[in-house]
């Protein structure tokens, strides 16, 4: 192994906090000593998470698929008169909601289009709804493009917004929207989204009620390794201020039905390396972050084994219906059983353990 690279991870798996450069040294290696970069990521996060690989029982909402945004690595959203549109009124809702119970999950994330006519009570009205027919659920939605959006249409602040949010029964908050956190990426992926820096005041907000958020980086489409540094150092910023974020959640660009992939601006997606170095860079970078989630909708269970094997702690969640990823051209993304999961687990020597959101035991 190169001399500098063995003294650097010596010196990370022993407490060094990793400046940026140091970062991005690693993101661009590209031979077998990746495998040396896997295992100081592995060994920091047996010293950080332990060793049991944790999952979440939990299934998706969908509410609708209508949005006013283009975001060109989206292969979900649809616009009027498109074929496929769908908007759940308060009885499928409900409907969802207490089949999802009667499965025993802990967790109900809702995932939806910026509908024309939403507004901050339309969010609160599909929060009690679902709570209504799930009351013992944890309700992990919204992320803070949703936040902004509603407090444009209700002409409302986004604090207040978050309020409202939290008191209909909002347990923690998807931190996603988040992409890329360079407003020159977002200009080319998802220019209607909110800027870096609202993006962050938003985050900031939540963790700041008490309202927890996962972290996400969407990587594999026309970013730089300099970008990803970037955006790493901005959710360990956040991570020091706030202590809000539960975990990160790398998610790699599915890349067959977006636009983005089609007009010929984002690469068809992360290779393995990539896949690898984003977990095991992030574990060594982020050294204020507990769990590292490794995705098994958007890299399939084989890769996300070796996720957890290079940095990765938790497997996210069972999901039941996801179609986000779907609509971007991923298959096997609806469910995963906790008995493949315990396989993949136990293969690596590792156990399997059920967690709620927020990472206690169940
Ligand atoms: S990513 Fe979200 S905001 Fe962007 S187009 Fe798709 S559904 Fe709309």
């Amino acid at each position: 192994m190169d001399r500098d690279l063995k003294i650097l991870l010596d010196d990370v798996v022993h407490g060094h906090r990793m400046s940026e450069v140091e970062a991005l040294q690693l993101f661009r290696v590209r031979d077998r000593q990746v495998w040396e970069i896997a295992a100081a990521a592995d060994e920091v996060r047996e010293q950080r998470a332990g060793n049991a690989v944790t999952y979440v029982l939990n299934q998706n909402i969908n509410v609708t698929n209508l949005c006013v945004n283009s975001c060109g690595f989206c292969g979900y959203s649809k616009k009027p008169g498109d074929e496929g549109i769908y908007f759940h009124d308060k009885a499928e809702i409900q409907k969802k909601a207490g089949l999802a119970s009667r499965r025993g999950v802990s967790e109900i994330c809702t995932v939806s289009g910026l509908h024309p006519d939403f507004t901050a009570g339309s969010y609160v009205d599909v929060y009690r709804w679902i709570l209504e027919a799930a009351p013992e659920v944890h309700l992990h939605a919204s992320n803070p493009m949703e936040v902004a959006y509603a407090a444009k249409k209700s002409h409302l602040s986004t604090v207040r917004v978050l309020e409202m949010m939290k008191e209909a029964g909002l347990g923690s908050m998807c931190g996603t929207a988040a992409e890329i956190l360079v407003d020159s990426v977002r200009d080319t992926i998802c220019r209607q989204k909110i800027p870096t820096k609202e993006w962050v005041r938003i985050i900031t907000e939540a963790h700041g009620l008490g309202i927890r958020t996962t972290a996400t980086i969407m990587y594999g489409h026309c970013e730089t390794d300099e970008d990803r540094v970037q955006h790493l150092r901005i959710l360990r910023d956040i991570q020091d201020e706030t202590k809000g974020f539960t975990e990160l959640v790398p998610l790699s660009f599915i890349h067959m039905n977006t636009p983005l992939f089609r007009q010929g601006q984002a690469r068809a997606g992360a290779t393995g390396r990539e896949d690898l170095l984003m977990v095991a860079v992030s574990r060594l970078f982020l050294d204020n972050f507990r769990n590292i989630q490794v995705s098994w909708v958007k890299e399939g269970i084989k890769m996300a084994q070796l996720g957890l094997i290079a940095g990765g702690n938790d497997l996210g969640g069972t999901m039941f219906e996801e179609s986000i990823s779907k609509g971007a051209g991923a298959t096997n993304t609806d469910y995963l059983d906790p008995a493949e999961m315990r396989r993949v687990a136990e293969d690596i020597g590792r156990t399997l353990q059920r967690r709620t959101t927020l990472y206690n035991p169940v």
